[in-house]
This record gives structure tokens, C-alpha cells and sequence, in this order.
């Protein structure tokens, strides 16, 4: 019977069900990857698209999705509660590299390149896990703008770029949101609409702490 080699797959995530209330009151259920606890919470250690600020805030907001309802950020200017990524603050036109996740299989694909989070870019990202390779998806969002002639389809390497900085659909906020969800078993991500990418049913919000590659 064959070895099954755990140096080249990850450790399989396991989703978690967790809820919080939105700015109506309304309890919103809906799956989550918790960060695990080996990985560090400092995103300074991890691989990101764009090269963090020497302040100590160049994260402006982190995953919370793993935090109870009353832990939820819920400031008058924001739109919505529940924060399924990092926003990572850098100057306007920085360029957004592309980082291959950990135990990705082959190169990453142009999946969506849209309105989503403002201008957005969608990756595709085979990633071995447990026994087996899962889709992940990774939205670079509020860009300034995608990559000249970037579309569906377009494969990306690592360090490819996959835009510039910006903070369209968060006006005077230039950050990078960095978002990674996993495709639910089934799932045909080249399927998907654009709201159907972020959808519980469709995907499941992942710490990115998760998959991003240590340095
Ligand atoms: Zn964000």
C-alpha cells in the first residue's frame, strides 16, 4: 500500500460555523476558516502581494470572521460587519504581485477581472490539502487598476502582476483587501458570477494566514 507523502500536501482546513449580527440586527450565519493556531498572527511573516509599510498599521484591518458578535467591527462608516480578509494600507500605484499560496499545484489563473470590491482582480489557486487538491480563490481588490491586458483565462506565475494599489470602491482609503476563500466540494469556480464568487454557498472565507507562505 502506498505512502501517502504529507511533505507535499498541507494539513486539510476545517471550516468552522460562526455568526454575527449585520447593521440591520439581523443574526447572519455562514462557514469560516479559522487561522490554526501553529500559524502566526504577525501577517509581517507571511508572503503578500504588496511589501508592507515600515509603520506598525500597514494592516488596517484583519480577518474577523472568527470572532464572536460582539467583537465585530461595527464603526458609522462602514457598510458592512464581518471582514473575510486583511487590508493591507500601501501608497497609491504600488504594484500587487501575485503570490503563489502553499502546496499550490502549477500556476495561478485569471478568474474574474471587475467591479467586485471596487476594481478587482480574481485568482484561481489548485492547492493539495488532506488527500486531495481544493480551489482556492484570492480577490485582490479597491485597485487603482488590473494589470494591462489581464483576463479570465491568463495564467499568472509567482511575482506576476495582478495590478496597482488603489482605493476605488473605498474612496481616500488606498489600501490592498486581500481576500482568500475555498470552493465548496462540487463547486465549478469558471461557473460563478461575480457575487456568486463571495458567496457562503458557493465559498468559504479562509484566515489567509492560513495558505499565504511563511517568509
Ligand atoms: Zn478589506
Amino acid at each position: 500500500m502506498p505512502v501517502p507523502d504529507v511533505t507535499l500536501a498541507g494539513a486539510a482546513l476545517t471550516e468552522a460555523r460562526a455568526a454575527h449580527r449585520d447593521r440591520s440586527g439581523r443574526l447572519r450565519a455562514y462557514d469560516q476558516i479559522p487561522r490554526r493556531p501553529e500559524r502566526p498572527s504577525d501577517y509581517r511573516k507571511y508572503q503578500l502581494p504588496v511589501p508592507p509599510l515600515p509603520q506598525q498599521s500597514f494592516v488596517t484591518s484583519g480577518y474577523d470572521l472568527d470572532l464572536p458578535d460582539d467583537e465585530q467591527r461595527r464603526g458609522a462608516e462602514m457598510k458592512a460587519v464581518g471582514h473575510g480578509g486583511v487590508d493591507l494600507a500601501q501608497k497609491r500605484g504600488t504594484k500587487v504581485s501575485l503570490v503563489p499560496l502553499e502546496h499550490q499545484v502549477g500556476d495561478a489563473d485569471v478568474l474574474f477581472v471587475g467591479k467586485l470590491f471596487g476594481n478587482s482582480v480574481v485568482t484561481h489557486h489548485a492547492v493539495r490539502e488532506g488527500s486531495g487538491v481544493r480551489d482556492y480563490l484570492v480577490i485582490h481588490g479597491h485597485l487603482e487598476k488590473p494589470a494591462s491586458g489581464l483576463a479570465p483565462g491568463a495564467t499568472l506565475p509567482a511575482g506576476g502582476v495582478v495590478g496597482y494599489v488603489g482605493d476605488s470602491g473605498s474612496p481616500g482609503v488606498v489600501h490592498l483587501h486581500l481576500e482568500v476563500r475555498r470552493a465548496r466540494e462540487g463547486v465549478s469556480l469558471s461557473n460563478l458570477g461575480p457575487g456568486e464568487l463571495v458567496q457562503n454557498a458557493k465559498t468559504v472565507a479562509c484566515d489567509p494566514r492560513n495558505v499565504l507562505p511563511l517568509l
